[in-house]
């Protein structure tokens, strides 16, 4: 990948142009503060996702709903959270490969505004809007 690209790509998501390897660190930086933070919130919400407690007894049918919708919610901002920890990891790794900023499905650029937007995001604005990952 040519130097300048990575550079014009982090100087795009928000970053100081400058020494390329810098910037590959600064991005590397940026999507792991937020694989802590993704972890954080999804260790912080565990408990959300524990099964609702059936016991009749113990909460009314109307709270008893509540607390189920409460979990589905739980389990999706997860799934969320966990989809996102994946694109993350990708990045990275093609960050290190020297592929980041090149889309994973047709090989052509990935426009930087597009990564300014999500610095994780692995495809094209074309592949994207044809539903490739
Ligand atoms: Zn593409």
């Amino acid at each position: 990948m040519p130097l300048g690209r990575i550079a014009y790509a982090c100087y795009e998501a928000g970053m100081n142009p400058g020494e390329n390897d810098r910037d590959l660190a600064e991005l590397s930086k940026m999507l792991r503060a937020r694989q802590v933070e993704l972890r954080a919130l999804s260790d912080g919400a565990r408990d959300n996702r524990k099964p609702v407690e059936l016991d009749q007894s113990k909460v009314g049918r109307l709270s008893r709903m509540d607390a189920m919708q409460d979990q589905a919610m739980a389990q999706e901002a997860e799934r969320r959270r966990a989809g996102e920890l994946q694109r993350i990891d990708a990045a990275l790794a093609r960050l290190k490969s020297g592929d980041y900023g090149y889309c994973v499905s047709c090989d052509e650029d990935i426009a930087p505004a597009r990564l300014k937007l999500d610095p994780a995001v692995a495809t094209c604005i074309n592949c994207a809007s044809r539903g490739r990952q």
